[in-house]
C-alpha cells in the first residue's frame, strides 16, 4: 500500500482561537493535523477548556490555557506549547475581541477604554506572539491572523473591529518586513462571514451572511475547512516565497464588493 503523501508532516505548530468545533481555528487545525502537522492548542479559561478538550484529542494536540490579557500568559502558552511539540514552525492567531458596547455602537463614539482593549486583544497580540515565537523558528516559520474585509471597506455593523483589523493587516505588513530576514513569514488570511461564537456577537450578522451568498461570485458561503486549506497552504512549502499579503477567501465576495 502506498504511503499517504503529507504535506504538513514534520511541523509543529500552536494553534491559538479554538473555542468550539465552530471557530475558524478548529478548521485550521483539523486540515494541518489531516496534513501530518503536530499540535499545541491554547484555550481561554476552565469554561471554554470543557469544549476545547475534546477538539484537541481528536487531532492529538497539546492544550494550555492562555487569557492573552493576563499577564505574562501568552509568553506561558508559547514556551509550554513549543516544550510539548519540541520546536516551532508556525502559529495561527485567530483570536480577536471587543466590548459589546463599543463593537455595537457608532466607531465615532466608541470609548478609548473599548478601543484599546480591542486593538491590544485582537491585534498587538499578534506582535507579541510572533516576538516570543521568532526565536524558536530557527529554520524559519510562517505567522498567520485571521482579518475581515470590514479593515478595507465600510461593513454596516462591523463597527470598531474595522479598524482594528486594517491595523493588523498594516501590522502583518511590517512583521513581513522585519521577520522576513529570518525567513519568517506572515500573513493575513481574510475570510468571508461564517457564524461562528464571535460572529454572533455582531449585530446583523444574519444579514452579511446573505448578502454574501446572493452577490459573492461563488454565490455561497464558505467553510472553515476552506480558511483551513489556505491556511495549510501557507503554513506548508507552497507558502515558501510569500509574506506580508492579505489573502481572502470569500468567494469572491471583496472584489464585487
Ligand atoms: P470564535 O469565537 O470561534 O473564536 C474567537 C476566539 O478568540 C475564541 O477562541 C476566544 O476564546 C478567543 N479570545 C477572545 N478573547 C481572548 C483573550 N482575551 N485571550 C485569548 N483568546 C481570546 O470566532 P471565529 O469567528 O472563529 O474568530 C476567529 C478569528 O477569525 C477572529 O480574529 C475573527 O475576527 C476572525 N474572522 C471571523 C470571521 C467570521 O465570519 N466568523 C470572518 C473573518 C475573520
Amino acid at each position: 500500500m502506498q504511503t499517504p503523501y503529507l504535506p504538513l508532516a514534520g511541523l509543529r505548530g500552536l494553534i491559538l482561537g479554538v473555542a468550539n468545533e465552530h471557530s475558524i481555528a478548529w478548521g485550521c487545525a483539523r486540515e494541518a493535523h489531516r496534513q501530518g502537522a503536530q499540535l499545541a492548542f491554547s484555550y481561554l479559561n476552565d469554561k471554554a477548556k470543557q469544549y476545547v478538550a475534546p477538539l484537541a484529542e481528536q487531532v492529538d494536540a497539546s492544550l494550555f490555557p492562555c487569557d492573552v490579557t493576563v499577564p505574562g500568559a501568552l509568553e506561558r502558552f508559547v514556551e509550554q506549547g513549543v516544550a510539548s511539540l519540541g520546536g516551532l514552525d508556525f502559529a495561527v492567531h485567530a483570536i480577536a475581541w471587543a466590548p459589546a458596547d463599543d463593537l455595537h455602537g457608532r466607531v465615532t463614539d466608541s470609548s478609548r477604554d473599548g478601543f484599546n482593549q480591542a486593538m491590544a486583544i485582537s491585534c498587538h497580540t499578534f506582535a507579541e506572539l510572533g516576538r516570543l515565537c521568532e526565536p524558536h523558528m530557527v529554520q524559519g516559520g510562517t505567522l498567520v491572523t485571521m482579518t475581515y474585509h470590514g479593515a478595507n471597506v465600510a461593513i454596516p455593523h462591523y463597527g470598531i473591529m474595522g479598524p482594528v483589523k486594517a491595523a493588523l493587516e498594516g501590522m502583518v505588513r511590517y512583521m513581513a518586513l522585519e521577520l522576513g530576514p529570518k525567513k519568517i513569514c506572515v500573513h493575513a488570511v481574510s475570510p468571508g462571514p461564517i457564524m461562528t461564537r464571535a460572529a454572533s456577537g455582531i449585530a446583523g450578522f444574519d444579514e452579511l451572511l446573505s448578502t454574501a451568498q446572493a452577490r459573492a461570485p461563488l454565490q455561497r458561503l464558505v467553510t472553515q475547512e476552506e480558511v483551513g486549506a489556505l491556511t495549510a497552504f501557507l503554513v506548508g512549502a507552497g507558502g515558501s516565497g510569500m509574506t506580508g499579503q492579505t489573502l481572502f477567501v470569500d468567494g469572491g465576495m471583496h472584489a464585487v464588493g
